[in-house]
């Protein structure tokens, strides 16, 4: 096959026919790609219109800069091809005259998880797997149980008890994973799958799988081909485990590197301030300190990254930075995008409310081009939605709660209420 995996940290090469996702020194695994990755912008463009499910996916559409796999292990439902919203609202909420979100929520299984998801069961039917398992706040867990059960692989879940979002606990279960809820946090959940799988010779499917890494730069390609092969300013998201900006940015860098694209945009990663170890470390220059982690965005609530070298890499490459910011700040942005009539779970918010504050700080300013990823569904965390409508958040000013309100089923009750709103 035309990649190879090499160590990010000590650069040593590892066989790709070879279950392996770190290297012996701890450092994770990156995919370089051989000389076959050409693909022709005009070609991208050509596959928009064809009828085929790999040519239709806005990650195999882009196979040869992603994974040459072959099509026949390739397991798609085709996920991608989301949606890039413009909105005058959010433009003037964060202090901009435009602002483009990349609503990743789109995807089938409701989150850009499923970008990676199909590279790395694709992986996993290519290297002969059977079993998969992943530790998730739920997203993954979501996406894995989805197209686990497409290719007729077992499926095992670890989730935190009782810190994961209904929409995707509720996932899981309905595709069939067996869904281990850990009496843990997170990343309790995450060194335990790691050990299992090793032990089990199950596949493991966290970002930590380099081929997950691939399939989620197809975010970067997309944004690019959506803006007719021109490059933004400033990629803005939210950062959790880190690997979705460490895959952006491996994304354009490819590109940038091959020649195709004339520049890189900036990115900036945004951390819910009670689960903001990369921000503490970008922000003092000191190595990562795992924390305890704590916000409402539970996509994001995590605290011993396990993409941190990579996610760093990128940051440097692409000129990056790292803002923080508060649960108030996260809802507060999220009611905004919802009244935009787009709508995103809490951590996906998170884009927003950190673009206002590097716009309110001088670093984005007006005339910039902005994408910011929507990374899932509103319909994902549907509790957190009715409590802020509830004015139920404690300590949070919920200034745009639309309470529902309670009517009698009379005609004059009804057209009272209707009347005085
Ligand atoms: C997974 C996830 C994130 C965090 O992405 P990382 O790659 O872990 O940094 C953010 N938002 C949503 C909705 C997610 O599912």
């Amino acid at each position: 096959m035309s990649w190879k995996l090499i160590c990010i940290r000590c650069g040593l090469e590892w066989p790709t026919q070879e279950v392996r996702y770190r290297c012996a020194c701890g450092g994770t695994l990156d995919v370089v790609l051989g000389d076959g990755s050409k693909l022709s912008f005009e070609e991208a463009d050509r596959r928009l219109m064809s009828r085929g499910s790999v040519d239709r996916s806005g990650v195999w559409r882009f196979r040869e800069w992603v994974l040459p796999l072959p099509s026949e292990h390739i397991v798609t439902k085709p996920e991608g091809n989301t949606n890039l919203y413009s909105s005058r609202r959010v433009a003037s909420y964060v202090g901009l005259d435009e602002v483009w979100m990349k609503h990743e929520g789109e995807n089938p299984t409701g989150s850009f998880k499923d970008r990676g998801m199909t590279a790395g069961v694709s992986a996993a039917r290519w290297l002969g797997m059977e079993r998969v398992a992943c530790a998730s706040t739920g997203n993954t867990s979501a996406s894995m149980a989805a197209y686990a059960a497409q290719a007729g692989m077992k499926a095992f879940v670890f989730v935190p008890a009782g810190q994961i979002a209904y929409g995707k606990l509720s996932q899981a279960l309905a595709y069939g994973a067996t869904t281990l809820q850990i009496a843990g946090d997170f990343d309790d959940a995450m060194r335990l799958v790691e050990q299992v799988s090793a032990s089990e010779g199950i596949y493991l499917l966290n970002s930590v799988n380099p081929y997950r890494i691939e399939g989620q730069k197809s975010i970067a390609f997309e944004i690019l081909q959506d803006r007719q092969w021109s490059v933004p300013d400033w990629i803005v998201l939210p950062g959790g485990n880190l690997g979705n900006n460490a895959a952006i940015s491996k994304g354009f860098m490819e590109l940038y590197q091959a020649g195709r694209i004339p520049r890189l945009p900036r990115i900036a990663v945004v951390q819910a301030e009670g689960a903001n170890p990369l921000y503490r470390a970008w922000t003092t220059g000191r190595p990562l300190q795992p924390m305890r982690a704590e916000t409402l965005a539970t996509a994001i609530r995590i605290g011993d990254p396990v993409s941190f070298d990579r996610s760093m890499r990128g940051l440097n490459a692409l000129n990056g930075v790292v803002v923080s910011v508060d649960d108030a700040q996260i809802l507060d942005a999220k009611a905004e995008v919802d009244a935009a009539g787009i709508g995103a779970e809490p951590a996906s918010c998170a884009s927003i409310a950190g673009l206002k504050a590097l716009v309110r700080d001088g670093v984005i300013g007006v005339g910039q081009q902005v994408v910011a990823v929507l990374t899932g569904h509103l319909l994902k965390d549907p509790d957190s939605v009715v409590k802020y409508h509830r004015s139920e958040w404690p300590g949070v000013q919920c200034r745009l709660a639309n309470r529902p309100r309670s009517v009698g089923a009379t005609l004059p009750e009804v057209l009272a209420a209707i009347r005085e709103s």
